[in-house]
């Protein structure tokens, strides 16, 4: 079997396997060809891939000759008639957003698999892209924050006098937001967090920060690890609590996400202009609408002297980790779609494999994502 990794779409950084991942494929019986340039913006050039084994091409001679279409992007509209049913195509496809993309995946009878929507049980751990990828997004957002807030995040006491830490809110204390409290942390701020899933509340206090407690929250077992939609009661009052700690806050990062849906607005224009000349919001929900109601997706600006950050691509920036993590989780995937002898063999059988495609045959095989245009 062939795979075939194509360049990222214009403004994506990472590749989907690294050099060092791409060995591991080889000996896995599978022959790599590696589009020119693919690597370049992570730092891994056309040399270091033949280096590890793969040949250099053209993203034409990918798309006729290989069995394994590999990218982080979605396949180009221009593709989508040269892509063959008996390929398989592997990357992220948004699928629980992006309808047309769906609509075109089938219409083309395209036999794709989106990482995205992989079922979160303990055996995907390993090749959760989105826990990975968040790992990296936390991280940056607070980076980020750092670098516009015109205060220190650590205490200092000196000759010139003491220097009070940051006080850091953490909205969502998912995989972003866990990571989000930990670098806010080590950093020297204080910090306090707030979720919907209650479980998280030890995680929270094991990292250093402070629970935000609102009560009457909605926990949906069944709901895979995920938040589900709250009632307008619970929301009001969760609006209140944010507000409260927000206007005390120098620093906030919102990460609260649902699956499929836009994400909730959470911090209000009130709250935001309620909070202290400097302070600033790093919304990594902005790809889905954003948890603050003044977010603009893609965009830096300033609202009453409180900077809004509306990021959701923090991953591009740090290419090289967050592809060498990609890679891993993407690797770890297609080991299941991978015989002895190296050949290509789709277990639908396998929770994992079914769970994780979208199209086949001109049918939409994910539950999840079968259940938004049915
Ligand atoms: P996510 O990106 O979907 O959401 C981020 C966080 O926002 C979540 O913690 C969610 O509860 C929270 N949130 C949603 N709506 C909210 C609201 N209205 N107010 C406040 N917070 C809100 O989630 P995620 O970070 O990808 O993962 C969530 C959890 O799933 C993880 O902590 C982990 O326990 C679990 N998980 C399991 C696996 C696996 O077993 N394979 C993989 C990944 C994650």
């Amino acid at each position: 079997m062939i795979a075939g990794i194509l360049k990222e779409k214009i403004g994506e950084n990472r590749v989907i396997l690294l050099p060092e991942t791409v060995v591991e494929l080889i000996k896995k019986k599978v022959e790599v060809w590696v589009e020119s340039g693919a690597g370049a913006r992570a730092y891994s050039s056309d040399e270091m891939y033949v280096n590890a084994g793969a040949l250099i091409t053209t993203a034409e001679k990918i798309l006729d000759g290989a069995d394994l279409l590999l990218r982080i992007s979605p396949p180009e509209t221009g593709w989508m008639k040269q892509i063959r049913g008996d390929q398989v195509w592997i990357g992220v496809l948004n699928p629980l957003s992006d309808k047309e993309m769906v609509q075109q995946l089938i219409t083309h009878k395209l036999t794709t698999f989106s990482l995205d929507i992989i079922p979160r049980t303990s055996r995907a751990q390993a090749m959760d892209i989105l826990s990975s990828q968040a790992t990296a997004a936390g991280y940056r957002a607070v980076l980020d924050a750092a670098m516009h807030l015109p205060t220190f995040f650590p205490m200092f006491m000196t000759a010139a006098g003491t220097i009070t830490p940051a006080k850091v809110m953490i909205i969502g204390a998912g995989v972003a937001g866990l990571q989000a409290i930990a670098t806010s942390r080590k950093l020297g701020a204080r910090v306090e967090a707030f979720d919907v899933r209650t479980a998280v509340k030890e995680e929270v206090e094991s990292l250093g920060a402070k629970f935000i407690e609102v009560e009457g929250a909605l926990d949906d077992k069944s709901a895979g690890g995920y938040a589900v939609e709250q009632t307008e009661e619970y929301k009001a009052r969760q609006r209140q609590a944010v507000h409260d700690h927000a206007i005390k806050s120098d620093v906030i990062i919102t990460t609260a996400q649902i699956p499929g849906k836009m994400a909730p607005k959470l911090l209000m224009k009130e709250t935001v202009e309620g909070m202290k000349a400097g302070s600033v919001i790093v919304d990594l929900a902005a790809s889905t609408g954003g948890n603050c109601e003044l977010t603009v997706n893609g965009e830096t600006f300033e609202h009453n002297r409180v900077r809004i950050i509306g990021q959701s691509y923090y991953p591009s920036t740090l290419p090289k980790d967050a592809s060498k993590m990609f890679g891993k989780n993407a690797l770890n995937f297609m080991s299941l779609l991978i015989s002895k002898d190296g050949s290509l063999n789709l277990d639908f059988e396998d929770d994992l494999v079914a769970g994780t495609c979208v199209t086949r045959d001109g049918e939409i095989v994910n539950p999840r994502v079968k259940s938004l245009y049915s």
